[in-house]
């Protein structure tokens, strides 16, 4: 859907909807400038330079809509690389959408979602891991997923991906050119040096899949369920850490609130915090649906924290809480809550790493937690600078490419002829390609751009 209709010109708020002190709507394409005119009688945009500002009232059929500051860029130099205007209204949502209205009438017709990126993207402006770095900059919910964003937006991902395929790419030529020579059997292309590339570019593959696990506890946070009985104080020590590190967004369009989800952020970094209250079994139907999302929530966990109180604990119940978390084979710690009343460890609990002691409601020893949490998301890091990839787009194109390497690889232990080799690197060239937008097809970029907000 995203191709057709490319040289209309397109307009969106580019603010939230809601009221504010100031929205901003954005028009974009080679109209932009004179349907912009049309509504603003106190000066020809068509005459006025690029960046610069411009006071005067919007009138429309003789109405006067607001007092506005209209922002001009032209082409190339603006954020799609066409003509944009950007119209900075007073807030209302009523203003809004009679500006909207207003410029509809005069020609441009309503962007649908991402199509300002896309825009940026057709003309050169970015490339694909760019473009839709922009949406996952949008949508950051941490410093650290936002500083992943803005790596993949300075194209340090793109630049490296690129200079790989380069390379693939100039012994690709050279094997299509022995194609030309088939009768005289010559071969330009060294094949020891491709085997070494071949080699090169899989190692890096290969360490760009591994950064996925942490790239998605960059981007999505680290899930950490805190599983026990009542009344050991769950809710007790969420609420601690909540106060002092809630993650500024709350609300997660998607998620389910049949278990409470929370979400905060320590040493930058996004957990959220799962407490399964419903983790007893019960008859009741109802709950018995909440008791079964919790152990789909427990099953796609990156931890679970147990907690006991300490002055209620019993051996029986301490041995299957051990099995259960032993047969999760997932990393956890113990807490034995409630310290503050006593913290006399029962003879059969035996101290190790996993276990710690603290007082939820005294709040002694959270900041040991912390630490400890923080130390455990940040075991799947990837050692190294190097571009973590948090995109499951990205991540699966490079198992192909991992697949397509050693295929090629497999094809010159076996000494194929160079048109089959030549087959297989084109492949390669191409999964490397779809990872950047080299190669695109529709059904790529619908995918990525209709996950943007409209007016981006
Ligand atoms: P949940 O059912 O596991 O979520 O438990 P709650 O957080 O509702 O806590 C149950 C009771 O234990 C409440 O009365 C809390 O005030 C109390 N509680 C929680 N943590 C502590 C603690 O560290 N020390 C003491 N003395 N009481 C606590």
């Amino acid at each position: 859907m995203y191709y057709q209709h490319a040289e209309d010109t397109i307009a969106a708020p580019a603010t939230p909807q809601g009221m504010g002190a100031i929205a901003v709507i954005r028009v974009s394409g080679s109209q932009a400038l004179s349907i912009v005119n049309r509504l603003f009688p106190t000066k020809d945009l068509t005459q006025v330079p690029s960046h610069t500002l411009h006071v005067g009232k919007i009138i429309w059929k003789n109405q006067w809509l607001d007092e506005v500051v209209v922002s001009v860029f032209k082409a190339p130099r603006s954020y799609t690389g066409e003509d944009v205007v950007e119209i900075s209204s007073h807030g209302s949502p009523v203003i809004v959408q009679r500006i909207l209205q207003a410029l509809t009438e005069a020609g441009a017709r309503m962007a649908l979602p991402g199509e300002f990126t896309l825009r940026s993207f057709l003309h050169g402006k970015m490339d694909l891991t760019q473009a839709e770095a922009v949406a996952d900059l949008i949508a950051a919910e941490s410093e650290a997923a936002v500083q992943n964003a803005l790596r993949h937006i300075r194209g340090g991902f793109s630049a490296e991906l690129q200079q790989l395929r380069n390379q693939l790419l100039q012994f690709a030529s050279l094997i299509e050119l022995e194609l030309d020579f088939s009768e005289e059997d010559v071969e330009f292309a060294d094949r020891q040096a491709l085997k070494q590339l071949l080699n090169a570019i899989d190692q890096r593959v290969q360490q760009l899949l591994q950064s996925y696990t942490w790239g998605n506890v960059v981007k999505h946070g680290f899930q950490v369920v805190i599983a026990g009985k009542p009344n050991v104080g769950k809710s007790t020590l969420l609420n601690a850490l909540l106060n002092e590190n809630r993650a500024i967004v709350s609300d997660i369009p998607g998620t389910t609130r049949d278990t409470v989800e929370e979400l905060i952020q320590l040493n930058g970094l996004l957990f959220r915090l799962i407490d399964t209250a419903g983790l007893r079994v019960s008859e009741d139907v109802v709950e018995q649906i909440g008791v079964a999302r919790t152990h789909e929530k427990i099953l796609q966990a990156d931890m679970i924290l147990y907690l006991f109180d300490i002055t209620q604990i019993t051996q029986s119940e301490w041995e299957q809480a051990l099995t259960w978390l032993q047969e999760l084979r997932k990393p956890y710690l113990i807490l034995l809550n409630k310290t503050d009343l006593s913290s006399t460890l029962p003879k059969f609990v035996k101290p190790n790493q996993q276990i710690m002691l603290i007082s939820a409601q005294q709040r002694l020893h959270l900041q040991e937690l912390k630490d400890r949490l923080v130390e455990m998301a940040q075991q799947s890091r990837v050692q190294g600078e190097g571009s973590i990839i948090t995109n499951a787009r990205h991540y699966a194109a490079l198992q192909k490419v991992k697949q397509g390497i050693q295929d090629i690889y497999l094809g010159l232990e076996q000494h194929i002829s160079s048109d089959l080799l030549a087959n297989d690197i084109r492949k390669c060239l191409h999964d490397l390609g779809e990872i950047t937008g080299e190669v695109t097809t529709e059904d790529i970029l619908d995918y990525i751009f209709s996950h943007f907000c409209i007016g981006k």
